[in-house]
């Protein structure tokens, strides 16, 4: 099987997935080594979906809006991403732009 992504040959390998920094353990996959693609069969993935919902983690990536308050804008942090990161209230964080399309809070 070849890599869709820039056609080198695909190796069996045992790997570990992590969503949001957090290890959800390792699965069968195949995996470029020129690209670094990583692909989970239909069972692989089911896994991990299984595990994912099991932490909480599944679905945490979601859409907001931003807001205008005052001259400055608020960026509305849903509960369960709150939650996950022990986000509350008042707490001091750094945000820095790591390019034009994204935004890093460091908590
Ligand atoms: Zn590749």
């Amino acid at each position: 099987m070849k890599c869709i992504m820039c056609n080198n040959e695909l190796k069996k390998r045992i790997v570990e997935h992590k969503e949001f920094g957090i290890s959800l353990g390792r699965f069968k996959a195949l995996v470029c080594e020129k690209c670094g693609e990583t692909f989970f069969d239909e069972s692989a993935a089911e896994k991990i979906q299984l595990k994912s919902k099991e932490q909480g983690l599944f679905g945490l990536a979601k859409k907001t809006k931003v807001a205008q308050v005052g001259n400055s804008l608020a960026i509305r942090i849903p509960k369960e991403i709150a939650m996950f990161l022990n986000l509350k209230k008042e707490k001091s964080v750094r945000i820095t732009p790591k390019n034009q399309t994204q935004l890093l809070i460091e908590i």
